[in-house]
């Protein structure tokens, strides 16, 4: 039998159908609703390539060098050709073509056909590419769905995963599951139980049309909390701009606008969260564990389309009071509690709760990564100097620099000399979720070596002594790495700021919506060497090399979601620390000089090579990412630089690409930006602040000018706010006020499509975005 419906499949056979084919399987056999169907077992798809005798020819195309991209598009090129252009054998195709007729009985039926993984061994299967989904098919394109189905074992970015872990290419096998497609009116999710306490509350996430617009986060879904004891529903109705369904014509699955009176109509109705409640209880009795399910209703039907236990509920947490949902934290490295103590996590080993001696505050500076930590200080005058951080030291130095990034990974604390709240220091300790103290103008000469402070970094204040005790008792922290975190839902996509893609995964697991800005400078600066030092010693391909696997480490992370990633953007006086930097033209003030777009529009024989990372990550299927361009004054600037993308292979009109707002010129001149062609316009109000200001962004003299609230710099953000959305083009904020709640509250009155936050922000962002939206919601009606 190449095929098994439904019916005939339970949990134990995986083996044959894979997760998502087992678990629908195990449903129907509990006479749950789930729309018919039947699954073409990975035996099928193992035999398909060794009856056609491809098996051998197949493997040996894809055992190559996975960091050389070129080969890596070839291998892969040749795999799916083999497996696509392999004619079906007679009888296999008559049996899955009889058994999808049978689906639709005497009318066509519409199917979804999903490739179903069923290697368990790898940790997440959405890396292993086996996630295809086509929806809509009928009979002329499903064989071939099928064979695309099987092919996606060997896109780039599965034959690079499967390399990078040392997992086999034979050892793995794909089914496919056929099922009836149900032409949702409304669908969701729901968790059966609260996803972080596992107390018995069900969240309902409910939007118009199919459930894809839900799961993919095209849209933002009415939420439903309902108490399992006495039923009581807490509703908050979201603006519902689009919604996903069938096109009559073409059978696609197409994103439509929402009429005007249904954004902000309430989905289900009571009698429909009562029967979604029942099913929910049923299917976590049967399970005998929390589900996450995706679930539709049509004609007042209720399918469940897919159950998965829900991962993310600490044991420890079951039986303590209930927290709210949103207030679910999580992240892989740290949690800080309420008073902002760090209480473990990697960064922050010598972490606890603070003591009653408190000690007198020896220095003070800016608080720019929040925590509080104890340690020996350890000053760092010159790189030899990072030999003697151990885990769990305070470094303390006049900036840092990218090189130190791996100590900087050691240490609970950071205290520099010099810097802002965006200097390298700030950025980078905030990404390792490290407490940090910057611009204390003396630290590296009040401090002595070896002596024990702590720092707080909500204050920006250090401390005599060790006011921080690790704490014995203190339970220690799990990973918590929602797979479906819940978050508040927002119109407004919250995303999140990277900068050192080690920081990637922790980045992912807050729930943003995306990177809102991915700097490649620090992929860059991390090779000590200038861009052109780097090329002559190592040649182009090294350089194209290693951004695109920065850049990939990232997207990969957050793959579907959008990354937006940053060009070239290091000022000379970073790049003169570096080797080669001799060659750097001496600036009075780098700041206002050879940096962003100016550079690489200068060097435009330098910019072509990392043009080439993004042409080589789209050709490996990195469709999330985003090229945005730095330091633009004005239209020219973009005309250079699409030319320039054009000379590499980029089509403009075909990718996400825009400009950072960071200049008042950009801001007055936007547009003729959006004229240019700009897909969006993201605020970099570091930058915009300092030039709008004339404050040095660097500079702890001025640092109490340095106002990105100011009325001028708003001035311009909420202008360009305006233009943009006459001319349809996204925009978004990237610099540092992201994460501030004035801020947030004055870009989403304004109508900004997107904010992108500090790691540890992001959730804060998340729950300020939605305060100010459902306040502009209720004026909206009152
Ligand atoms: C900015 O200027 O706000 C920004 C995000 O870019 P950077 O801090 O890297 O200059
Ligand atoms: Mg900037």
């Amino acid at each position: 039998m190449a095929v098994l419906w439904l019916d005939e499949i339970s949990a134990g056979d995986i083996e044959r159908v894979g997760g998502k084919g087992a678990s629908l399987g195990e449903l129907t056999g509990a006479g749950l609703p789930v729309p018919p169907g039947f699954v073409v077992t990975a035996g099928t798809y193992r035999s398909f390539i060794e009856e056609a005798e491809i098996d051998e020819e197949l493997f040996e195309a894809v055992d190559v060098d996975a960091d050389d991209s070129s080969a890596l598009a070839n291998a892969a090129d040749r795999a799916q050709e083999l497996i696509i252009e392999t004619p079906f054998p007679d009888d296999l195709r008559e049996e899955i073509v009889a058994s999808y007729r049978e689906i639709g009985g005497d009318e066509e039926a519409f199917v979804a056909v999903r490739s179903s993984a069923t290697a368990e061994d790898l940790p997440d299967a959405s890396f292993a590419g086996q996630q295809e989904t086509f929806l809509n098919i009928t009979e002329d394109a499903l064989l071939d769905r099928v064979r695309e189905c099987w092919a996606s074992l060997f896109t780039q970015r599965a034959i690079y995963y499967r390399q990078e872990q040392g997992f086999d290419h034979s050892s793995v096998n794909i089914a496919v599951v056929v099922q009836q497609m149900v032409d949702a009116e409304k669908s969701g999710v729901m968790f059966t139980s609260h996803p972080s306490t596992g107390d018995p509350t069900m969240i309902i996430e409910a939007a118009w049309g199919l459930g894809e617009a839900v799961v993919s986060g095209a849209v933002s879904p009415d939420n439903y909390v309902v108490s399992r004891s006495d039923r009581s529903i807490d509703v908050t109705v979201a603006e519902k701009k689009v919604m996903h369904i069938k096109d009559e014509e073409t059978g696609e699955t197409v994103e439509r606008p929402v009429s005007d009176e249904r954004q902000t109509e309430r989905v289900v109705s009571d009698g429909e969260i009562e029967a979604l409640v029942d099913l929910g209880e049923r299917v976590e009795d049967h399970y005998d564990t929390p589900q996450d399910v995706e679930w539709a209703i049509v004609d007042g039907d209720i399918y469940m389309l897919q159950s998965r236990p829900i991962t993310t509920i600490d044991d420890g947490a079951r039986s303590e009071a209930a927290t709210p949902v949103e207030d679910a934290v999580a992240t892989t490295e740290g949690v800080t509690d309420g008073s902002g103590t760090q209480t473990a996590g990697a960064g922050s080993d010598a972490a606890g709760t603070p003591s009653d001696d408190t000690g007198e505050v020896i220095i003070d500076g800016l608080g720019s990564s929040p925590g509080t930590v104890s340690g020996p200080a350890k000053i760092v005058t010159k790189l030899d100097d990072l030999a003697k951080v151990a885990e769990g030291d305070i470094i303390v130095t006049e900036m840092t620099m990218p090189d130190m990034v791996p100590a900087m990974k050691r240490a609970s604390g950071i205290i520099t000399d010099e810097g802002g709240m965006t200097s390298h220091a700030a950025i980078v300790s905030r990404e390792l979720g490290v407490p940090a103290v910057v611009g204390t103008t003396n630290a590296t000469t009040v401090l002595q070596d070896g002596q024990v402070v702590t720092i707080d970094g909500d204050k920006g204040t250090v401390l005599e002594g060790e006011t921080v005790e690790p704490d014995e008792e203190a339970e220690p922290v799990e990973e918590v790495r929602p797979k479906s975190p819940v978050k508040p839902m927002t119109a407004t996509e919250v995303k999140v700021n990277v900068s050192i893609p080690e920081a990637a995964e922790r980045a992912a697991a807050t729930g943003a919506d995306g990177v809102g800005l991915l700097r490649t400078e620090h992929m860059i600066l991390s090779l000590n060497q200038t861009p052109e030092k780097f090329i002559e010693e190592n040649g182009t391909d090294e350089y194209t090399k290693q951004l695109v696997q920065g850049i990939r480490s990232v997207a990969d992370e957050f793959y579907p979601r959008p990354v937006r990633v940053r060009t070239l953007d290091a000022p000379t006086d970073e790049f003169r620390q570096l080797e080669g930097g001799e060659d750097e033209p001496v600036e009075h003030n780098p700041m206002l000089g050879y940096r962003g777009i100016r550079r690489s529009l200068d060097r435009t024989d330098v910019f072509a090579h990392e043009l080439e990372a993004f042409r080589r990550l789209y050709e490996m299927g990195y469709d999330n990412v985003e090229i945005m361009l730095p330091l633009v004054n004005d239209a020219e600037d973009v005309y250079q630089a699409t030319k320039c993308m054009r000379e590499a292979g980029i089509d403009p009109d075909k990718r996400k690409w825009g400009v950072m707002i960071e200049t008042p010129a950009s801001a007055l001149a936007v547009e003729e930006l959006a004229e240019a062609g700009i897909d969006f316009a993201s605020f970099g109000t570091n930058d915009l602040t300092q030039y709008t200001l004339a404050v040095d962004r660097n500079n702890e003299h001025v640092a109490d000018r340095f106002d990105e609230l100011h009325p001028a710099v708003l001035r311009l953000i909420g202008d360009v706010i305006a233009t943009c959305r006459e001319h349809d083009v996204d925009t978004s904020i990237c610099g540092q006020a992201g994460s501030k709640p004035e801020m947030v509250q004055y870009l989403v009155n304004e109508g900004i499509s997107s904010i992108s936050a500090n790691i540890d922000a992001v959730r804060d962002v998340q729950h300020e975005v939605k305060r100010v939206e459902q306040k502009l919601l209720l004026e909206s009606v009152r």
